[in-house]
């Protein structure tokens, strides 16, 4: 886990007085030891902070005993009632037995059962006595309960584990639940009180937020369901609320900067669209709009341009690259940044295509080039000899001097990441930045993360794109799905087969890269062209392969997931996704979206073997679907956020207690810490000075809030 996560909530003040309690390590928490402290290590649980907001995953409700006529086989229940007989038959070892304790009230009767008793035990169980007991209920002959928790005696009013309401807890090997709970309750005596709330007074009583440390409390040992939820709502809250604030302070300082007012008018708009052979689409028009607005303001653009791979970002962007070099005389420059060399390379090819006819001088730095040549571009950038770069992110960002950057394009493909909130500021003014995304951003994901910039989506394909039909191949299929692929190479296509590995892994059972590459050339297509791409290949090699499997050198292609990221391979029809159940849905959009990109319709196999229902179902989703915000939407669900962006490199926060289940909270938090920036951008108010602290604390860095500070 990322340490972001871990600081997530309550991080507080310099104050030391107030706070060392919740940065204390864990270990001095009463009852941890050294080896607690490990166990709890394993679950990032490092702080008394990181115990706290280990939020229970469920509850066990065991304030009222059921009459035992009203039980059912399959539930959790207490009951309560007498002794009437108790049975210890021995193995036949003697050494070990099987107790039986059968319990009775005014209504019926059920027994406890415990399998692995020793002898005596029995004696702890007097006849008619009262026992009280927890567990799950089945039905054996009779209603059982098998090992349940209990205590002799009647239902107490409230004890340890009877008469509330008790959390059910994430756990690591060699922690129970008991442990875990009195772990949690000696925490929180020791340190709730001392958790400082950066909520203003005022938010908590107008939303009817529970303060901090009664949240703390009652999250983990509510009287009632209600105030269980009201404590988790606050928790979320909290954790939403500070992360909003920093995006609303990130936006408001953005458009305070002073940018640059680009002239896009009609001139202009007239002349870059002559260099296209079509027609743009009614989404593109759209977002061509937005984008030229945003770059004719005073203020720096920073837009999200969301749509599915091949809807056309790409052609939006080189508008607005075009737009920005438009007036001749300023001499501005306009960088494209791409995720890998391939991409970098593939941009740079479509744009020269484009640019014949255009006075555009254009660079592409790659990481392959000769020193020399390479020396050669960064000093023609330098002098502003270069208007239009084109490279991938870390070549850019790292050693390049721009002589007047003035727009920057961010392709971001799937690897969506903090880059978005890059320092680009040069001597000059800060540029404009547009982020283009081909994973779909479901609607709470977007509030909850980007709510610092403006975004754009395109929900429309170019005309003549032929859906690619996609099907889930269980083993037995496997042939159908390569007699397919036969089919399409007769006709001249092109085949990628995706392993999820580039290696053989001993402990995993999965072919990968090497070996399926070495299967599809000598037995499966022995008589096509084979080749093999994968990450770790030199970049020569890559783009040899690249360029032979685009011309058709090759037919057949093993590859690693790193085709997913953008390649454009017309005379691709076929895809087949072996292990397809290892990958995440939005990951397989991406990658079915390599194929029918020309004239011909595209084939998608995903080859699996889910290991249950639920698996085989998410596969499916797939093949009903091609709309990316329903799938993404799907994967949010059922895998959560770090699925779809791998939120531990894209520095993005992993909250702790929000599980994105509830909108309206987020939703509130956001327009709250919006409205909340809005009248006091500085947070200079006294009783924003805790929020401010923890702001800065918390996102300072990431966010680059600095001149917040
Ligand atoms: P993205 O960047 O969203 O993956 P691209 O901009 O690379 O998509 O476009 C995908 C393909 O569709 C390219 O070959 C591009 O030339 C073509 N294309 C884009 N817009 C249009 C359009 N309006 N009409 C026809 N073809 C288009
Ligand atoms: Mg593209």
């Amino acid at each position: 886990m990322p340490s972001r996560a871990r600081k997530s909530l309550l991080t507080v003040t310099n104050s030391q007085a107030t706070t060392g309690l919740l940065q204390n390590e864990v270990r001095y928490v009463k009852g941890v030891g050294p080896k607690r402290a490990a166990l709890l290590a394993n679950m990032g649980i490092r702080t008394v902070r990181d115990l706290l907001l280990h939020l229970p995953r469920d509850y066990e409700d065991r304030r009222r005993p059921r009459p035992l006529a009203g039980v059912r086989a399959g539930e959790k229940a207490v009951i309560s009632g007498r002794i009437s007989t108790v049975t210890f038959r021995p193995t036949r070892s003697r050494a070990r037995g099987i107790l039986e304790v059968r319990v009775e009230d005014a209504t019926g009767a059920l027994e406890l059962v415990w399998f692995n008793a020793s002898p005596g035990w029995q004696r702890s169980f007097p006849d008619g006595e009262t026992i009280t007991a927890y567990g799950a209920v089945a039905f054996y002959g009779g209603l059982q309960m098998v090992s349940p928790d209990y205590e002799i005696g009647a239902m107490p009013a409230e004890s340890e584990k009877f008469g509330r309401i008790l959390p059910l807890y994430p756990l690591t090997e060699g922690l129970s639940q008991g442990v875990m709970r009195k772990v949690m309750r000696a925490a929180l005596e020791q340190s709730a009180s001392g958790a400082v709330d950066a909520l203003p007074r005022s938010f908590c009583r107008e939303r009817r937020l529970p303060e901090l440390a009664h949240a703390l409390w009652s999250v983990h040992f509510p009287s009632s369901t209600e105030q269980a939820r009201a404590a988790r709502r606050r928790l979320c809250y909290d954790e939403l609320f500070v992360f909003q604030t920093a995006l609303a302070l990130r936006r408001m300082t953005a458009r305070k900067a002073p940018g640059i007012a680009f002239r896009v008018g009609p001139n202009v708009d007239t002349r870059i669209r002559r260099l296209f052979p079509f027609a743009f689409t009614n989404a593109q028009n759209r977002v061509i709009k937005e984008v030229a607005a945003d770059m004719r303001a005073h203020h720096p653009m920073n837009r999200l341009l969301q749509g599915d791979v091949g809807c056309g970002k790409t052609v939006v962007a080189l508008y607005a690259m075009l737009a920005a070099l438009a007036e001749s005389s300023k001499g501005y420059q306009a960088a494209l940044m791409a995720p890998t060399e391939i991409l970098a390379e593939q941009h740079y090819l479509t744009l020269q295509s484009l640019l014949e006819k255009a006075r555009v001088r254009t660079a592409l730095l790659t990481s392959g080039a000769q020193p020399e040549e390479r020396r050669r571009h960064l000093k023609r950038l330098a002098k502003g000899e270069v208007d239009l770069v084109v490279g991938t992110h870390a070549l850019i960002q790292q050693d390049v001097e721009l002589r007047n950057l003035a727009l920057v394009v961010v392709d971001e493909q799937h690897r969506f990441g903090v880059r978005q909130r890059l320092a680009l500021r040069e001597k000059g003014l800060p540029p404009d930045v547009l982020i283009m995304t081909a994973t779909p951003i479901p609607r709470t994901l977007a509030l909850a993360y980007f709510a610092d910039m403006d975004v754009s989506v395109i929900d429309e394909m170019p005309p003549g794109r032929k859906p690619v039909t996609t099907e889930l191949c269980l083993p037995q299929d496997r042939p159908k799905a390569f007699e397919a692929a036969r089919e399409e190479l007769r006709a001249g296509r092109n085949v990628f087969v995706v392993y999820p590995l580039v290696e053989e892994n001993r402990e995993l059972d999965v072919t990968s890269a090497k070996e399926g590459y070495e299967q599809l050339s000598r037995s499966i297509f022995p008589e096509y062209a084979c080749c093999l791409l994968h990450g770790q290949m030199p970049q020569r090699a890559k783009r040899e392969v690249m360029e032979g499997f685009r011309d058709g050198r090759y037919q057949v292609m093993a590859a690693t997931t790193v085709v997913e990221v953008g390649i454009d391979v017309p005379r691709a029809t076929v895809i087949i996704i072996q292990h397809a159940e290892r990958l995440g849905l939005a990951q397989l959009h991406q990658l079915r979206g390599r194929v029918g990109r020309g004239e011909h319709a595209g084939k998608c196999f995903l080859l699996a073997d889910p290991s249950s229902e639920e698996a085989r179902r998410r596969l499916q989703v797939l093949t009903q679907t091609t709309d990316g915000f329903k799938i993404a939407e799907e994967d949010l669900r059922l895998r959560g956020p770090g699925q779809l962006f791998g939120t531990e490199q894209s520095g993005m926060p992993e909250f702790k207690c929000y599980d994105f289940s509830d909108r309206s909270v987020l939703q509130e938090a956001r327009d709250d810490a919006f409205s909340l920036v809005k009248a006091d951008a500085a947070l200079k108010q006294p009783e924003h000075a805790l929020l401010r602290r923890r702001v800065l604390d918390e996102y300072g860095k990431d966010l680059i809030l600095a001149d917040v500070g």
